[in-house]
């Protein structure tokens, strides 16, 4: 079997497509457009590359979008004024703040720079007051990646009510709101970590495999049920050689981007899982931008409640 493919970058455009008359909408009738803050802190050349690839497809979408940076050696307390500053912004509907924060701040930095942003501007939908909303399945702004990873699979068809869904990471960013997600949507829901035994076993079972670990290749064909759904939601920048050369043959697409460049952003599932699952997100053109559609989507959906339009 040769998995479909699950095309991320085609449905985030035809998102964004879709966003452009609303927000042309909401532009006309509040006399400004959706606006977004977005706060990045130090030099994390990732964060940079994503941060850049979000400001460019706001603008592209009609939106207002903004950048407040603060050197590496910025204080938490730097942050939280500046995620203050927009919470007070009148122009500004959405709030993020790029992950991750220096280390220097702190472990629990980034809960307190969640636990500042206003709920009705926390287009991450990391507050805790937006995640018991989700838990409780009312109306809110959502976490982008797992949503996005919703909107894939249903623009591609794949059915999630009753099917058996295996999420692997349980991190509060991706891993608990994909399995709210999926069981509001009745899948029936496992979550698997580091401490779950035959973790291969378990998601041999699924009809549907999230994983979101940041671990290349971990997922192998023994953890796939033949013609199952499996989404690669893990971005991991690789320069060691040794792991790109077992999981991509000499001559192939990723081999040689890996050659060129001397590094690559590599998914979680094995290149070798596409002859087992029915269909197949890429790592790259998979989650990554649909990350990006959704958070634009919030945007609109924080601006139009905030005008009480929603
Ligand atoms: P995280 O906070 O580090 O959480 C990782 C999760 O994976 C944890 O729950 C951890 O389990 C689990 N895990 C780690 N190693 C494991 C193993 N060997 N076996 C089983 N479980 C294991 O990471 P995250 O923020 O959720 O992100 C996960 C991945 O998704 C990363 O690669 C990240 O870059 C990517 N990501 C991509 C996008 C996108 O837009 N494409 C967005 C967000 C994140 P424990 O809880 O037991 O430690």
């Amino acid at each position: 079997m040769t998995a479909r493919l699950l095309d991320g970058s085609a449905v985030a455009q035809q998102i964004r497509t879709e966003l452009h008359p609303a927000v042309a909408a909401f532009t006309a009738r509040a006399g400004r457009p959706p606006g977004l803050g977005i706060v990045l802190v130090g030099d994390d050349p990732a964060s940079h590359l994503y941060v850049g690839s979000k400001l460019k497809s706001a603008r592209e979408t009609g939106l207002r979008a903004d950048l407040e940076r603060l050197p590496a050696t910025a204080s938490l307390s730097d942050v939280l004024a500046i995620a203050e500053m927009l919470n007070r912004s009148e122009v500004h509907d959405g709030i993020l703040v790029q992950s991750p924060l220096p280390e220097a701040m702190g472990t629990d930095a980034e809960r307190r720079v969640f636990d500042v942003v206003r709920p009705d501007k926390d287009v991450d939908g990391f507050h805790p007051t937006n995640v018991g909303l989700l838990v409780q399945n009312r109306a809110t702004l959502v976490a982008c990646t797992p949503s996005g990873v919703i909107e894939l699979l249903e623009r591609s068809k794949v059915a999630i009510a009753g099917a058996r869904a295996v999420v692997i990471g349980r991190s509060d960013i991706v891993g608990k709101p994909m399995a709210l997600l999926l069981l509001h949507r009745h899948a029936t829901v496992t979550i698997c970590h580091s401490r779950t035994p035959n973790l291969a076993s378990v998601a041999a079972e699924a009809d549907l495999v999230v994983s979101a670990i940041g671990r290349p290749g971990f997922v192998t064909p023994d953890f796939v049920k033949a013609g199952a759904a499996v989404v690669d939601v893990g971005t991991t920048p690789v320069n060691d050689r040794g792991i790109v050369e077992r999981l991509f043959e000499p001559g192939s697409k990723r081999r040689d981007a890996f050659e060129r460049r001397g590094s690559l952003v590599v998914g979680d599932v094995h290149p070798d899982v596409a002859g087992v699952a029915g269909a197949l997100s890429p790592v790259p053109g998979g989650v990554g931008p649909l990350t990006i559609a959704l958070l634009l989507k919030n945007t609109l959906t924080a601006a139009m409640a905030r005008a009480g339009w929603a």
